[in-house]
């Protein structure tokens, strides 16, 4: 058998139904169990305000990880669903709660327009509850060539957002 090629990608979780950290912790196991995928880093937990979608959901707790793995770009995109599927997520509402989401933010340096898979993730540069756990997780990450620290900094629901267990908002 020749060497596979590890990728390395970074994918985000949210979770705003359920045992939301039960679920978080679960998820990072199942995605990792996979002989295609190793995982190498794991960012802390935080609590981050619904963007968009209706009044009144609770808040999410997200986080992403970096793996290496020898999937394919779609084939990764459906495991990660495969383990949103084993949390019995149900899309009803767009953006509304869910128990489990799973997100391919990067996957090497690959890009793609495709609606099916698009890398990196459209939304993650302007997203705080993707851009400051991964900066937790790793400081010297970037984005599109620009520094993730820097993109967290100036998105605009970073306000929103709390190392889970602090309670204050933004801290
Ligand atoms: P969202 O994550 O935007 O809240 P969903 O999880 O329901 O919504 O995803 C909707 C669709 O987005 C999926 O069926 C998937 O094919 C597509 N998609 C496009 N790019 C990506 C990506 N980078 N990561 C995950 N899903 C993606
Ligand atoms: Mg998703």
């Amino acid at each position: 058998m020749s060497d596979a090629a590890w990728v390395r990608a970074i994918l985000a979780l949210g979770s705003n139904l359920g045992e939301r950290a039960g679920t978080l912790s679960a998820a990072v196991v199942q995605l990792a169990d996979h002989p295609g995928v190793r995982l190498r880093a794991e960012s802390p937990v935080v609590r981050t305000k619904p963007v968009g979608g209706p009044a009144g959901q609770p808040d999410f707790l997200n986080m992403v990880i970096a793996v290496d793995t020898t999937l394919a770009p779609y084939e990764l995109l459906a495991h990660c669903q495969a383990v949103e599927a084993a949390h019995h997520r149900v899309r009803e509402v767009r953006w509304g709660p869910r128990t489990l989401d799973v997100d391919i933010i990067t996957y090497g340096d690959a890009a793609s327009d495709d609606p099916a898979l698009t890398l990196p993730h459209p939304r993650a540069a302007q997203r705080a509850f993707v851009l400051y756990p991964w900066s937790l997780m790793d400081p010297d990450a970037t984005l599109a060539g620009v520094r993730v620290t820097a993109l967290a900094a100036a998105a605009d629901d970073l306000p929103g957002i709390s190392l889970d267990g602090t309670g204050e908002p933004g801290a």
